[in-house]
């Protein structure tokens, strides 16, 4: 949906720059370009306030994980964009499932940093300050998966802790409508086919990279967990989880 919305913006904008250019001297007119601006992917803003988290995941760490980390990646992945126009009008999601046939020059920024994006403008959603508790629906559908919503997070958890280095712990919806816990290095998600072992939509992931947690944690990420199932917004986890499977039926 935003990028119909900024598609149709960037036409209205490369319309009105053809227009300018046609009634303008010539000499001005050859100073306007007619090419059609990039898309450009922006960064959403947080969905509260820096420090709604507090005290399971710190303000300070909020505003440099949003504003300079995810901030960060939708810069470069836009610089990706511009230089490949084939790649213009793309969702972020169809960049993502296709990154083994993009073009090898921007196949590994796209990877990367458009990873990023993506993983972070979910990430900012499937939290909330207090936390928030599943439908009876998706929770019985984890007692069906994992034995219960217990199993399910202590499962998770350990998916979580066995990543080594950087990366993010999922749980997604598989093709079939099945629920699976799976885990990525880096920026990869369960999106990226021919990339990752295990592909899916992911409707829940948290973020283990030491940006993520350091400056409250240090080094113990298990505790940075423990704290987050605190602000976990399971509603909105569970609403993802009926809109997936009504597109997969
Ligand atoms: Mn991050």
């Amino acid at each position: 949906m935003q990028s119909e919305k900024l598609s149709r913006r960037r036409f209205l904008a490369w319309g009105a720059t053809t227009l300018a250019a046609s009634i303008l001297p010539r000499s001005w007119a050859t100073a306007l370009t007619v090419e059609p601006p990039s898309p450009a992917f922006a960064t959403p803003p947080l969905p509260y306030p820096p420090d709604a988290l507090e005290p399971y995941i710190d303000a300070r760490t909020m505003e440099i994980h949003h504003g300079r980390h995810h901030d960060g990646y939708t810069k470069n992945l836009n610089r990706a964009i511009e230089q490949e126009s084939t790649l213009r009008e793309h969702t972020i999601e169809s960049l993502l499932a296709e990154i083994p046939q993009l073009p090898a020059a921007v196949a590994t920024t796209i990877r990367n940093h458009g990873g990023g994006y993506y993983n972070h403008n979910r990430f900012w959603e499937w939290m909330t300050p207090g936390g928030s508790e599943p439908t009876a629906d998706f929770e019985a559908a984890l007692t069906q998966h994992f034995g219960s919503r217990a199993e399910f997070q202590a499962r998770f958890r350990e998916a979580a802790l066995r990543v080594f280095g950087s990366g993010w712990a999922w749980l997604i919806v598989r093709a079939d409508g099945s629920l699976a816990i799976t885990a990525t290095p880096n920026q990869d998600n369960p999106l990226m086919r021919g990339l990752v072992s295990e592909t899916g939509t992911p409707i829940l992931g948290v973020d283990v990279w030491e940006h993520a947690y350091y400056l409250k944690y240090q080094n113990r990420r298990a505790d940075y967990i423990d704290a987050w199932w605190n602000v976990v917004h399971w509603q909105r986890v569970s609403e993802q989880w009926t809109q997936t499977r009504t597109q997969i039926r």
